[in-house]
């Protein structure tokens, strides 16, 4: 058994303004039909992929779309969708499929799961297609602004691509269309309907959606960009005090000593509040509160590592993780592990499993051997768009 995919990039797509045809116009640097493209090349049931073009796109083709073993040369679009897809049929004849698939170019974020089990339906059916139950209330307009009726909604679909077909009934169907002059029917499961074949609907994913406007293209854009990661660190201590309690992390703990500094000296958030402002390059804690500032004096640090957060989301950026290492002899970190994770989540707003916190010692080494003070250091990743 053998599988062609047949995608349909021959409209001129006007609709989507812009400088060149909506299939080749990119998303994320990549043009729009190169990753339609990839998604069939790389599915395993499909042995070929062939392309209905426009001819006069050929450099626009030839520049987007890269050699593969898979792919077969393109074939000339016609006048009508219908046309231009009896092309592609024609033109696969020579290799004989058993199956083709018929896509539009302009479904870039089809998934390989819906092709998958458009194909798997073909076991039983003579076509199969990819669809939505329709989930938006129906009018239908009357006079002016007016709302004539209210519909009912009740088994209705709408259809998309990738629609499969048993290869040499969907030609067959196609070529009897087309003598018989129904040019009208617009997709191919329409074409099945008509010469009575069996089309099964399958349930697709609104993710599947077709670009067709430039509004369309900007919301694709916006989605699938590729994000920029950034990572920062931070790195702090703080040296121990007469006391009878520490801040770590947003906890506060008993302890035979305080920690010393200007605000509450939660080492660990003050780290974690410097790799935050370090992944988007801005001035560090120090910087931004001063410790000559008196507002500062026996600050919160959840304030600071707020102020962190704000920053990231001014820049239109979440958080991806963040974690952070306390060096300590004591107090002992393990009994609060949790609550000091939960607090950072608490804090920024996160998933707790985007949290971790974990503590070491220095094996009697050094000044928190020595235990002198608390060292702390952080990491953050975070995601701009
Ligand atoms: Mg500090």
């Amino acid at each position: 058994m053998t599988t062609a995919a047949l995608i349909v990039a021959a409209g001129r797509g006007h609709r989507a303004g812009g400088a060149v045809p909506k299939q080749y116009a990119p998303v994320g640097g990549i043009p729009v039909l190169a990753r339609t493209l990839g998604i069939f090349l790389d599915h395993p049931q499909v042995d070929w992929v062939l392309v209905v073009t426009n001819p006069g796109d050929r450099a626009l083709y030839e520049a987007a779309v890269p050699a593969h073993p898979k792919l077969l040369l393109p074939v000339a679009g016609d006048e009508t969708r219908q046309g231009s897809v009896l092309n592609g049929l024609s033109a696969l004849e020579a290799k004989s499929p058993t199956r083709v698939l018929i896509h539009d170019g302009v479904r870039p974020f089809v998934s390989p799961a819906t092709i998958t089990a458009v194909l798997d339906r073909l076991a039983t059916a003579d076509g199969a297609l990819a669809a939505v139950p329709l989930a938006d209330t129906l009018k239908r307009a009357g006079p002016g602004d007016t709302v004539a009726a209210t519909l009912d909604r009740t088994g209705l679909w709408r259809a998309q691509t990738p629609q499969g077909f048993r290869f040499a009934a969907i030609l067959k169907a196609h070529q009897a269309a087309a003598a018989a002059g129904r040019l009208d029917l617009t997709d191919d499961a329409g074409v099945a309907e008509w010469a009575k074949l069996t089309v099964a609907l399958v349930p697709g994913s609104d993710a599947n959606r077709k670009i067709t406007t430039a509004e369309d293209l900007a919301l694709a854009e916006q989605m699938h960009a590729s994000p920029h990661i950034r990572t920062g660190q931070g790195f702090d201590v703080h040296r121990f005090a007469p006391g009878h309690h520490v801040w770590l992390c947003g906890v506060k703990i008993a302890h035979t000593h305080a920690l010393d500094g200007h605000s509450d000296a939660d080492v660990g958030l003050h780290a974690l509040t410097d790799a935050l402002l370090g992944a988007i390059g801005e001035a560090d804690i120090g910087t931004l509160f001063p410790n000559t500032d008196p507002r500062w004096k026996g600050a919160a640090s959840h304030l600071f590592l707020e102020e962190a957060a704000r920053r990231v989301r001014a820049r239109n950026g979440s958080i991806g993780n963040v974690d952070v290492t306390l060096l300590c002899e004591a107090p002992k970190i393990a009994p609060h592990r949790d609550a000091m994770c939960t607090r950072i989540a608490e804090i920024l707003g996160l998933a707790r499993d985007r949290v971790a916190v974990k503590a070491t010692t220095t094996e009697g080494l050094g000044f928190t051997g020595r235990r002198e003070g608390i060292a702390a250091m952080a990491t953050a990743t975070v995601i701009l768009r």
